[in-house]
């Protein structure tokens, strides 16, 4: 009998869980990203979480001992640097890249096609393949079809009635600088430590984070978040040539000006060790907070997956493991159904869209500190105003979202 045929569609970390989980589930996987060249530094600091672990020794990935780095305390302090809030919660954080490649090593290189943009799925049903369309004119056939297309994916537009994406009213500059290159107050503050640090529409946390080297460098990783008004993300995303990129801006064609108002936006309103930490991030990258729901994940043969489904804020640190979760979820329920693909799916959807409401309740909770929020969010505007409160409950495991059981 042939191995059921699996068509993936995107290769970050999503579509890297399923196919590796797929593959080891006896799937014959093909996975297609449209990017022509090898994803590297899309993002910047991840914080792992037990339940991530247990998915990617799942996945047959190769990690121990090489995933991230140990911090056990998280602490916040003010622009003048009294310390607020300082509590022990150990964590393993590591880089966007490092874990990227960790999940590539573990996936049949010969199943991942770079330059395979997909422009059309037709779902298929119990009786019938899908049929994925690329954009140069081929058309695969498969069992299944898992859209890890990420935020903007084209599944969820073209085959599910979810509501589109909605900016959340604030963006995120990130960055990474090498831990070396900081000066001794900056590496005791964040580059020891889960640091935070927020103002009225403000909020900066940071931590160290292996980088993707062979040599183990530490870098040290920022999240900046600042209220940003329609108009104002509208002229971020507009490139020197007067292009707008309203699916995100890549670093480098950030206009020097933007990148300048933002370096001196940090030396006016934030301690000096965080303005040094922007001022020597090489690349600033910019990403739009969104929120994104849906109520159902899976439709005949085609299952949402990661961002493409749910997209929860960074507050909550749960972009990767989310889509972990998905994965093994999705996997789970092939197997439980006999292969039997929308009957899985049905099952999938029942099992995760609750896990990804809860993702993104929790988020725009911690997100309603910075953003205006609206009455109904009032009172998580005040919960976490307070640094303990902050400092206790971003970036924790949220039970379930994994899919594992947590001891
Ligand atoms: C700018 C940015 C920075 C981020 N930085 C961080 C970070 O530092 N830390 C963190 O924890 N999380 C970060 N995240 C979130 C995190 O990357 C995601 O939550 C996580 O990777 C799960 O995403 P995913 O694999 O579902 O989708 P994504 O990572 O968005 O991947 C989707 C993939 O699908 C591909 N694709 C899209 N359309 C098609 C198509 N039609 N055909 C083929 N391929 C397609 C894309 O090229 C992309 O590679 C960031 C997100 C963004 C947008």
């Amino acid at each position: 009998m042939h191995a059921p045929k699996a068509v993936i569609i995107g290769g970050s970390m999503g579509g890297l869980f399923a196919g590796n989980l797929l593959h080891r589930a006896g799937w014959d996987v093909t996975l297609l990203e449209k990017a022509a060249t090898p994803l590297t530094s899309r993002g910047t600091g991840i914080v792992t979480h037990p339940g991530l672990r247990e998915v990617m020794r799942l996945a047959g990935a190769q990690f121990e001992n090489r995933l991230g780095i140990e911090i056990s305390r998280r602490l916040a302090f003010d622009a003048r640097g009294h310390i607020l809030s300082e509590v022990q919660l150990p964590q393993n954080f590591t880089s966007w890249s490092r874990l990227l490649q960790i999940l590539l090593e573990a996936f049949p290189a010969d199943r991942y096609h770079l330059s395979s943009g997909v422009v059309r799925i037709e779902d298929g049903d119990a009786q019938q393949a899908a049929q994925v369309h690329l954009h140069d004119g081929r058309v695969l056939q498969a069992d299944l079809v898992v859209a890890a297309d990420g935020n903007r994916s084209e599944a969820r537009r073209q085959l599910f009635h979810a509501p589109p994406m909605r900016y959340a009213g604030y963006v995120a500059w990130r960055g990474l600088v090498h831990r070396e290159a900081l000066s001794t107050l900056a590496c005791e503050l964040v580059g020891e430590n889960f640091a935070f640090s927020q103002i009225p529409g403000e909020q900066i946390v940071g931590y160290p984070v292996l980088g993707a080297d062979h040599q183990n460098t530490i870098h040290v990783n920022f999240v900046w978040y600042r209220r940003t008004s329609a108009e104002a993300l509208r002229d971020i995303l507009t490139d020197a040539q007067g292009r707008y990129h309203p699916d995100g801006i890549a670093p480098h064609l950030l206009r020097p000006e933007v990148l300048q108002q933002a370096r001196q936006a940090a030396h006016a309103q934030l301690h000096p060790v965080w303005a040094e930490i922007v001022d020597k991030s090489p690349d600033l990258i910019v990403q739009t907070i969104l929120d994104g729901v849906t109520d159902t994940m899976g439709t005949q043969r085609v299952a949402l997956l990661g961002d493409a489904a749910f997209v929860a804020r960074p507050h909550v640190g749960q972009g990767v493991t989310k889509a972990a979760g998905d994965a093994l979820a999705l996997v789970q329920a092939l197997q439980e159904s006999g292969q039997q693909v929308p009957q899985a799916l049905a099952e999938y959807s029942r099992v995760r869209v609750p896990v990804g409401y809860k993702a993104v309740t929790m988020a725009q909770q911690l997100g309603a500190v910075i953003n205006l929020p609206d009455p109904g969010m009032a009172q998580w505007a005040t919960h976490f105003a307070d640094p303990y409160n902050l400092i206790m409950e971003t970036a924790v495991e949220i039970n379930g979202v994994a899919h594992t059981v947590l001891s």
